[in-house]
């Protein structure tokens, strides 16, 4: 096998398939590179799609590769149905069979669903460009949005849609917000920065039912009206293809720090991934942005230079805006000891987490200045202790540029 010239087929046209034909192409691949998206859309960026985009529309903005992906066959509106690795062949929806020699499996993730609401013709997941677009023409001023699930979706349509005056509520079913993403300090911050704006949030509460007049139920009975109910209760992996072709899964595909399947010549990148936690050690599906780009770069330049390129390890990070409050949080969800950088009273404040003396996790509210050195600090291990990071007047971009790995 030559590795700049073979045939590659990639499955997935998302943020992820992209990020590895691209970097094939710079890592130097001459041979033919096939990119395959089952949405009808040309390839797109979903952070808008809570955000931005239900501001202003703009759908231009949101494409992932304005230009034509260098040499790149991308075929949209195609979904693979079956992948057979003996044969090293996928097959289309349309029945069209097509030869590789390697395989990237990028099929993202799709919305858990409430079995009990899918069928209701007033309930969405916000997933996609047309999940959007639906969203999009009920947040009107005087709508009443219902939003389930207090997580990153929630929240942030939660605050455009207030910001559009459409009149967001919020159920979550645990007793905090972001139970899977961001610490509880933080989480009991952005619940007074919810309500301050208007959203009503139920927390501990479920939905039991949406009649088709927009009625809905919570489990204590108590009864809202919504115009609109949008589901963002958390992913589950597109591995299915992955699993009938007999490659290892767990709720994703597992791979290894150069985004290696168990099956030869089949590699994976992106929210459909399970890989190693730079920081935990755990094995773990990380869904952001930043690791589906920075995995896909990492797993073209192996595929390219198998035995001369580093392994995948970026600390994980994401970004998340709820309104006027941008949230960054790096590295883990909890640490063993906490300390505060800046007053949350102040809206401006940065929570850091250590682990075993080493910094292990950042928050940061409204405090876009000290995220990176910060999220660098992680990186390198840092060993400095809460009184030296959290000192008013310490320039953390000098500690992180004179910093280096322990
Ligand atoms: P995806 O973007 O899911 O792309 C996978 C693609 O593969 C999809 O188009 C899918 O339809 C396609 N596919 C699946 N199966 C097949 C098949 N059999 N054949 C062909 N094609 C197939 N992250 C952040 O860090 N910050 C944010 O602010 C943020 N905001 C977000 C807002 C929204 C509304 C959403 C939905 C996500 C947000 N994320 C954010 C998460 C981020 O967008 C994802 O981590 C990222 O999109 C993952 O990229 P991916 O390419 O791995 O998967
Ligand atoms: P999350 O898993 O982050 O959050 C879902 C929330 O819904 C959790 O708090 C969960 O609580 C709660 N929940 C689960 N079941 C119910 C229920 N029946 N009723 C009420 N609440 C419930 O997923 P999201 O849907 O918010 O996000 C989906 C994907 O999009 C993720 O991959 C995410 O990373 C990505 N995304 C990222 C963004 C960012 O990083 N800025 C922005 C938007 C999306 P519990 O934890 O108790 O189960």
């Amino acid at each position: 096998m030559n590795t700049r010239t073979d045939r590659v087929v990639i499955v997935g046209a998302g943020l992820a398939g992209v990020g590895v034909a691209r970097g094939l192409r710079q890592s130097g691949h001459t041979g033919p590179i096939t990119l395959l998206g089952d949405e009808a859309h040309p390839p797109y960026d979903r952070p808008p799609l809570s955000k931005q985009y239900l501001l202003d529309g703009d759908e231009a903005a949101l494409r992932l590769s304005p230009e034509p992906l260098p040499d790149v066959a991308l075929l949209t509106g195609c979904a693979v149905t079956s992948v057979d690795v003996a044969g090293r062949t996928v097959r289309r929806q349309d029945g069209s069979v097509l030869d590789w020699d390697r395989l990237v499996f990028a099929t993202g993730t799709r919305p858990r669903q409430l079995e009990t609401l899918a069928a209701s013709h007033r309930v969405t997941p916000l997933r996609t460009l047309d999940d959007a677009r639906r969203i999009r023409q009920h947040l009107r001023p005087g709508a009443r949005l219902l939003v389930i699930g207090g997580g990153p979706i929630g929240l942030e349509l939660a605050a455009t849609a207030q910001q559009l005056g459409t009149h967001a509520t919020v159920v979550e079913a645990a007793e905090r917000l972001m139970g899977r993403s961001a610490p509880a300090l933080i989480a009991k911050h952005l619940l007074r920065h919810h309500r301050a704006q208007g959203v009503n949030v139920h927390l501990g509460r479920s939905v039991v039912s949406v009649d088709d007049g927009g009625l809905v139920t919570l489990d204590d009975g108590h009864t809202e009206h919504a115009d609109l109910v949008v589901v963002g209760i958390g992913v589950v992996a597109n591995d299915t293809l992955a699993i009938a072709a007999g490659i290892a899964t767990e709720d994703g595909i597992l791979v290894d720090g150069h985004g290696r399947t168990n099956a030869p010549g089949v590699y994976a990148a992106g929210d459909v991934t399970r890989h190693r936690h730079p920081l935990s050690g755990r094995i773990e599906r990380i869904e952001t942005w930043a690791n589906a780009q920075g995995q896909a770069a990492a797993v073209a330049a192996a595929m390219v230079d198998p035995d001369g390129a580093p392994p995948y390890g970026d600390t994980p990070w994401y970004w998340s805006d709820q309104g006027s409050l941008r949230l960054q949080c790096a590295g883990l969800v909890q640490g063993d000891t906490q300390a505060l950088r800046g007053d949350p009273d102040s809206g401006s404040f940065v929570l850091l987490q250590w682990q075993a003396d080493r910094l292990c996790g950042v928050a940061a509210v409204n405090a876009v200045r000290d995220f990176n050195p910060l999220r660098r600090l992680i990186a390198v291990g840092c060993t400095l202790t809460p009184e030296q990071l959290t000192a008013p007047g310490v320039n953390l971009k000098q500690i992180a540029q004179s910093t280096h790995p322990a």
